[in-house]
This record gives structure tokens, C-alpha cells and sequence, in this order.
């Protein structure tokens, strides 16, 4: 059986994720940082529509957690075939001039190192060079990787950037070790991170200035993750696809 690792998965995009995944026939590595009780209620439901899943705690910024995770991931029948990097966070609306260095490394932590090690693991266990059968890896980025999110949040933005640019020099790396590694970026999409970042109502705001003059659903972004780590995506690495209603 082959096994997706998402991280972040108990909610929003990662989530929508995971329940896709496992609708494709993946068993799915459900990560979560703290909400033992959501990552298992995706479990839960994962299952009763006759998939297969598996709950992963760990703070994937956390080098040490973030290697019990694969060991676990390790001990389960089937192999690693895919990693999503999804886990990211996000906080309050700040300018350059508010912005802390507390605030710059916890961004980084979790979306540009923690996808750092992900990506780590993950090859290790996925490349041609390790005995592996090869596989695939989407990192989620963002449209703020291409805007900056000026006076919002450019800490966000460039490590979403770092994030694009790990994705171009992973896939390269690999790319002969039977991995390809690809991006997706979304828009402004309906998630608890909004609420989180201090502005529930953020895609309900930022809607009329869309092209398609509306936000994005966390299932909408899944299908584009979903499809470049299938097989119909085969011959593609190294690119982005853009989720973001034509912004
Ligand atoms: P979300 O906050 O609902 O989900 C993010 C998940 O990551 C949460 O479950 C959180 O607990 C987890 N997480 C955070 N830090 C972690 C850590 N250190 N270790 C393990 N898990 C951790 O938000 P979402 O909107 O579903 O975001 C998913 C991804 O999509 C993120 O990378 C985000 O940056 C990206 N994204 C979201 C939007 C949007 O508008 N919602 C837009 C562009 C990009």
C-alpha cells in the first residue's frame, strides 16, 4: 500500500487533502501539531468511507519530532510515495517596522525549515539512491510568494518564497531519483488561518478584488495537490500551479 504523508492535515487545506488522498487510494499519514481530537476525526471519517489513515503528532519545526515521525511512518505496512508539505502558519497583519525577530524565525521554523525536513525524510525514503521506488512531493506555498503582502505580512510572503524556490531545487536534485517535487500556490482560500492571523472575515474582504470575485474552498486547492502527486502529472516537475482565481 502506498502511503501520502500530509502535514498539517487535521484541518483546512491539508484536511481536504487528506480525505481526497485517501478517496484515490493512498493511506494517508495525517499530521497535526496539537488537536489530537481533529486529526482523529479526519481519521474517523477517512475510514468510514472506506479509506485508510493514520494520525502523526509531531511539530514539524521541531527537527527531533520530526524524526519519530518518519520512523513511525516507518513502521506502518506500505511505503512512502508522497508528501504534502501543507503544515504553515500565519500571523497578524503587521508592517516591515512592527515585524519581530521572534515573529521572522517562528514563520520560518514551520514553513521553510519544517518543509526543509520534510522534504529530507521523505527522500530518504522515496529516491532511487535510498532503495526507494521513487514518488512525489507538493509543497503549498502561496500567491503571497508572488505579491510580498506588503504592510500585511512580508514575513509570511518570503518564507512562502523560500518555499518556491525549495521547490525548484529539490525537484532538480531528485529529478533522477524518480521524485518530482512541484508547488501549489493558493489564493485567498476559506480556512481557520484567517481567524488565526486575526481577521476571520479576511476572503470575505479581499473577494471583491479577485478576478473571479470570490475565495477559494480548501477542496479546490486539494484537487490541484491531489493531481500533481498522481500519475496524471507524471512528466511534471519543478512548477507551480497557481490556485488563486486568476490573482
Ligand atoms: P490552517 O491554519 O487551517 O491549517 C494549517 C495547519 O498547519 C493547522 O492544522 C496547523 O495546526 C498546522 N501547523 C502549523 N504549524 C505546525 C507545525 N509546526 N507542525 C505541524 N503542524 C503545524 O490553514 P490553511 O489555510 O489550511 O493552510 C494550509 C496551507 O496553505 C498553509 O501552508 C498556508 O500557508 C497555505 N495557504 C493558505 C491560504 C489561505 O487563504 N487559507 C492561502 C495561501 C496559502
Amino acid at each position: 500500500m502506498k502511503i501520502a504523508l500530509v502535514t498539517g492535515g487535521s484541518r483546512g487545506i491539508g484536511r481536504a487533502t487528506a480525505i481526497l488522498l485517501a478517496q484515490m487510494g493512498w493511506r494517508v499519514a495525517i499530521n497535526y501539531a496539537r488537536r489530537t481530537d481533529a486529526a482523529l476525526e479526519v481519521v474517523d471519517l477517512i475510514e468510514q468511507q472506506g479509506g485508510s489513515a493514520f494520525a502523526l503528532q509531531a511539530d514539524i519545526a521541531d527537527e527531533a519530532q520530526v524524526m519519530a515521525m518518519f520512523a513511525d511512518i516507518d513502521r506502518q505496512p506500505g511505503q512512502l510515495t508522497a508528501l504534502v508539505n501543507n503544515a504553515g502558519i500565519l500571523f497578524q497583519q503587521a508592517t516591515l517596522e512592527q515585524l519581530t525577530a521572534e515573529r521572522i524565525n517562528r514563520v520560518f521554523a514551520t514553513n521553510v525549515t519544517g518543509s526543509f525536513l520534510c522534504c529530507r525524510e521523505a527522500v530518504k525514503r522515496m529516491g532511487h539512491h535510498h532503495g526507494g521506488s521513487g514518488g512525489a512531493i507538493v509543497n503549498v506555498s502561496s500567491a503571497a510568494a508572488r505579491t510580498g503582502a506588503p504592510g500585511e505580512y512580508v514575513d509570511y510572503a518570503a518564507s512562502k518564497g523560500a518555499m518556491d524556490t525549495l521547490t525548484k531545487g529539490l525537484s532538480l536534485e531528485v529529478a533522477a531519483q524518480g521524485i518530482r517535487v512541484n508547488g501549489v500556490r493558493p489564493g485567498f482560500i476559506y480556512t481557520d488561518m484567517h481567524a488565526d492571523g486575526g481577521e476571520p472575515q479576511r476572503v470575505d474582504r479581499l473577494a471583491p478584488g479577485i478576478p473571479m470575485q470570490r475565495g477559494g474552498q480548501p477542496e479546490e486547492i486539494a484537487r490541484a495537490i491531489a493531481w500533481l502527486l498522481s500519475d496524471e502529472a507524471s512528466y511534471i516537475t519543478g512548477t507551480y500551479i497557481d490556485a488563486a482565481g486568476g490573482r
